[in-house]
């Protein structure tokens, strides 16, 4: 097999390092390599960030907006243009079977350039008249300028579309990135530079520095003076690291951080609507959607059926190659990653939790044997201090509790540090947006599950987050908003 390499992409080239240091990068359906990445150290991420200062007084700094909106949607064409070097890259990252990267990464990644041209054409700013005590008029009116240089720190589970997802908007208003990916899926970031530059963006717009968190590219980035902000999307501990570093010159920072998320089932509800999407909600992507469900409360009069038939799907999802087209079910990211979730599987049957189906690793065939496999588990049993119910696993799990009242569900519910998402499934429409507006959660779904309109705002409440993104909701951090006074 090709053995690949990963570059950094700084000012518009592809470099490796002074340091000489590479990592693997590792395939989690079977852990074979897929090659070596280029650590960026201190002295490559300065360039990139140099670069990225360097940029913003550059072409890109006078470029229009009609003009900017082109090279956004130029960037989609190109992406779609190459959508199969994309799908592979991000399959052999991430594992995760065929029909999900091709229907929700690569397109949503490619789309979330083009989902901001029409907010940044048609975003306004306000202006006031005034009468002054001399008798004359003043207005005050807002202008928006970019922010400046944006550090891009990103998660595993939704490689190329969480990127572009903070990189789309910020590059719509006109600001330059220095994108960190993560370690263990550094290549859709890495090919999207051939696409920056096919398409023409000037260099130093976008750059790439691969690495770790703490004591490499991660760090090195969120700590250097000249990053104007900081957006992150990954877990609650790594955020407050990064806080942390972002305290220091007071720059400003957008989280997008973990979850534990819980799906409310009441008796009146479409049945199979609701077995069909928590199905989704919990174990797609093997559980590692920051919005998927581990926490299942289900009315006390179809609690035992609920069961039965999440069971009967959980033992449906067959794992197996990526772009075999009876896979259901791909592996967890990494070795490291497979270790944790299976000690929570250790951790439930410690504290008491009855087994309804899986708590280990699936039997694979040879070829597979060493891909970081986990089943998908339910659970029932357990009481509400229990660690699978407080704490965030990111893996195809989740626990299952009757209840039997709207306000015992709700104080569950809201029982939590995190407070990202939720389903409801119910037909009682007053009931269900009763329940939506009094859980503490940024997003709620109702009779459906990872249903998006990119408009709207998107975030996390509690330790979920810090800001929101999505539409206009994403200028008030990729943007600084100025007030100008005239007195005539
Ligand atoms: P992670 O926090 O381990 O890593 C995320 C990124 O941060 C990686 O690129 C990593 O190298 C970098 N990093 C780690 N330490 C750092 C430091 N000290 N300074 C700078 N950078 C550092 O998260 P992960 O394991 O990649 O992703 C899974 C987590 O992400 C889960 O908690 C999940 O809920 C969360 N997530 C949240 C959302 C959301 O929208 N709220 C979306 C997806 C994932």
């Amino acid at each position: 097999m090709n053995m690949k390499e990963f570059l950094n992409f700084i000012n518009g080239e592809y470099i490796k390092n002074a340091s000489g240091k590479t990592f693997d990068n590792r395939n989690p359906v079977d852990n074979s390599l897929i090659g070596k990445v280029y650590e960026a150290g201190r002295p490559e991420v300065n360039a990139a960030v140099m670069a990225a200062q360097a940029a913003l007084k550059g072409d890109w700094g006078r470029i229009s907006v009609t003009e900017r909106c082109k090279l956004l949607d130029a960037l989609a064409v190109e992406i779609n243009r190459r959508f199969d070097d994309f799908l592979q890259a991000e399959i052999a990252d991430t594992g995760k079977p065929h029909h999900l990267a091709s229907h929700v990464d690569i397109p949503r990644g490619a789309a979330n350039f083009q989902v901001f041209i029409d907010t940044i054409k048609s975003a306004s700013t306000e202006s006031f008249n005034m009468r002054t005590p001399d008798g004359k008029t003043a207005l005050s009116y807002g202008v928006r300028v970019p922010r400046g240089v944006i550090g891009v720190i990103c998660p595993w589970n939704l490689p190329l579309l969480l990127m572009t997802w903070k990189v789309g908007p910020a590059l719509a208003c006109g600001n330059t990135v220095v994108v960190k990916p993560s370690e263990e899926t550094p290549a859709t970031a890495t090919l999207l530079g051939e696409v920056m530059n096919a398409v023409g963006v000037p260099k130093g717009v976008y750059n790439v520095v691969h690495g770790f968190g703490p004591d490499s590219a991660g760090a090195f980035l969120t700590e250097h003076p000249d990053v104007d902000g900081i957006t992150f999307t990954g877990e609650t501990r790594t955020g407050t690291a990064i806080m942390k570093a972002a305290a220091e010159g007071i720059r400003p920072v957008s989280m997008e951080l973990g979850g534990k998320n819980a799906a409310v089932v009441f008796a009146d509800c479409d049945f199979q609507v609701a077995v069909d999407t928590v199905t989704r909600s919990c174990f797609e992507n093997a559980g590692q959607v920051c919005l998927g469900t581990e926490r299942v409360y289900v009315e006390r009069p179809i609690f035992d059926k609920f069961v039965a038939a999440l069971k009967l799907k959980a033992e449906a999802m067959t794992p197996g190659q990526p772009f075999d087209a009876a896979t259901k079910i791909g592996p967890v990211i990494s070795k490291e990653h497979q270790a944790k979730v299976l000690s929570y599987y250790a951790k439930a049957r410690e504290e008491g939790a009855t087994v309804v189906t899986g708590g280990g690793v699936p039997d694979m065939p040879a070829a597979l044997k060493d891909g970081c496999w986990v089943q998908p588990t339910i659970w029932t049993g357990l009481p509400e201090t229990a660690s699978v119910i407080t704490e965030e696993v990111f893996g195809p799990c989740c626990h299952i509790a009757p209840f039997d009242s709207d306000e015992e569900v709700l104080g569950k519910v809201n029982t939590n540090r995190y407070g990202l998402a939720t389903a409801i499934f119910s037909q009682d429409i007053g009931r269900a947006n009763r329940m939506a507006q009094g859980i503490r959660v940024g997003l709620t779904w109702i009779n459906s599950w990872f249903l998006r309109d990119l408009r709207t705002s998107f975030g996390g409440s509690k330790q979920s987050g810090i800001g929101r993104e999505g539409g206009l909701h994403s200028f008030e951090f990729y943007t600084d908003l100025r007030n100008v006074m005239v007195k005539f």
